[in-house]
């Protein structure tokens, strides 16, 4: 037996039509609540095994009375990937946030991503929210791409969230455009501003760290039309990843946050079934952004992310 006690009262459900697959039809289910300004948009499970944003969800709806504004939230943006697990919209094989803004007559992935570009329009902000499979502290990013106006209004975001650290990505420019089609960049050329989140994922994330990151999120819509705004000084940097050339048992030496050097050993591999151990060091000075916990971990596998300037 269960009770779902005013559920209907607090939030409206509505599901936007994508097409048909086999018998199913396929929607994209799509939460409310709230009213007048500000209207933000919240997007989550783009990556379809990335779990910890439902809990954010979860902590936001229950908050929902003392958040300002609309809040309109996609849980599960990749229906497919969510259900397998799988970090790709699995119908066509591509990573969904590298479709936008998406084509409403093309492939599965295209309309999908089509879809959600429309939903996040009339925002006047959208928060997309991700996890890493590696350590995570609580990371904001934001992609303005070419629009250098936007910059402003990203920061506003960001310095209302208050997060460990940002990361700064330019898809138009050098390895940042590996990123070239993410839903940030997306809205940035239509002139919306908006940010992304990365989390620690769900069996690595703490309630402390949910209820931190809703709480953010939260002062986001209290306080995105206020003209004051508390200047913080969080450290803002581009991500320079680092993978690896051996596979085996992988072991961090240096935590979250940390400084370190070009040549200062990061962690170690031990090869199986030898556990021959060779340390692995980063390639540049920086902070660490991320880094994997104990792994096991293939030729090529990312280790980490150093935060440079
Ligand atoms: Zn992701």
């Amino acid at each position: 037996m269960y009770v779902i006690i005013n559920f209907l009262e607090k939030i409206k459900l509505k599901r936007v039509p994508i097409g048909s697959i086999g018998a199913q039809s396929v929607s994209l289910p799509i939460i409310e609540f709230g009213s007048g300004q500000p209207k933000g948009v919240i997007v989550s499970l783009q990556h379809g095994g990335e779990l910890s944003p439902l809990w954010i969800i979860k902590d936001l709806i229950e908050k929902s009375e003392i958040i300002q504004g609309t809040a309109t939230i996609i849980p599960v943006a990749n229906p497919f990937g969510f259900i397998q697990g799988l970090r790709n919209e699995p119908i066509d094989g591509k990573n969904l946030n590298r479709q936008f803004p998406g084509n409403d007559q093309g492939d599965f992935t295209a309309r999908l991503a089509a879809s959600i570009f429309k939903v996040c329009q009339p925002a006047d902000f959208v928060i997309d929210l991700h996890t890493f499979s590696r350590q995570s502290p609580f990371l904001a990013g934001y992609n303005i791409g070419n629009n250098l106006s936007l910059q402003d209004q990203a920061k506003k975001i960001i310095q209302l969230l208050k997060p460990d650290i940002i990361w700064k990505v330019n898809e138009g420019q050098g390895d940042d455009k590996r990123f070239s089609g993410s839903l940030d960049g997306a809205l940035a050329a239509k002139g919306i501003p908006s940010v992304f989140i990365e989390m620690p994922n769900y069996q690595a994330i703490d309630s402390k760290m949910v209820t931190r990151i809703s709480n953010s999120i939260q002062n986001v819509f209290n306080n995105f039309n206020s003209l004051e705004i508390d200047k913080n000084n969080i450290p803002e940097f581009k991500a320079k990843y680092i993978f690896a050339d051996q596979a085996g048992i992988f072991e961090p030496k240096v935590s979250l946050l940390e400084k370190v050097k070009a040549g200062q050993v990061i962690g170690t591999v031990s090869s199986i079934p030898e556990f021959d151990e060779t340390k692995i060091t980063s390639s540049v000075s920086g902070v660490v952004m991320t880094i994997k916990g104990n792994d096991v971990i293939r030729t090529g596998s990312k280790i980490a992310s150093i935060g440079i300037n």
